[in-house]
């Protein structure tokens, strides 16, 4: 699970690094749409260890998204491309 912390680098890579209501998802290249669908691609790899790494970054897109949620934003908001 640690591993999937390190998706939070792409947090550090953003400027500002933080700012208090940005929402994470579709702002960082590893929250992009694409990404959560390569993570769902991974979670089909049998693999144990893809799948573990693959369950960790849904599971952080997952919070990210209820970050977003309570910040006020709307499904459509965070989902627009
Ligand atoms: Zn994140």
């Amino acid at each position: 699970m640690i591993t999937t912390m390190l998706v939070d680098i792409d947090h550090l890579l953003a400027t500002p690094i933080f700012e208090a209501g940005r929402c994470s998802i579709n702002f960082h290249p590893l929250h992009s749409m694409y990404a959560i669908g390569i993570y769902f691609v991974m979670l089909l790899i049998p693999n144990k260890y893809v799948r573990v790494v693959a369950v960790g970054l849904i599971f952080h897109m997952v919070t990210d998204f209820q970050d977003c949620i309570w910040m006020g934003k709307t499904i459509l908001q965070i989902l627009a491309l």
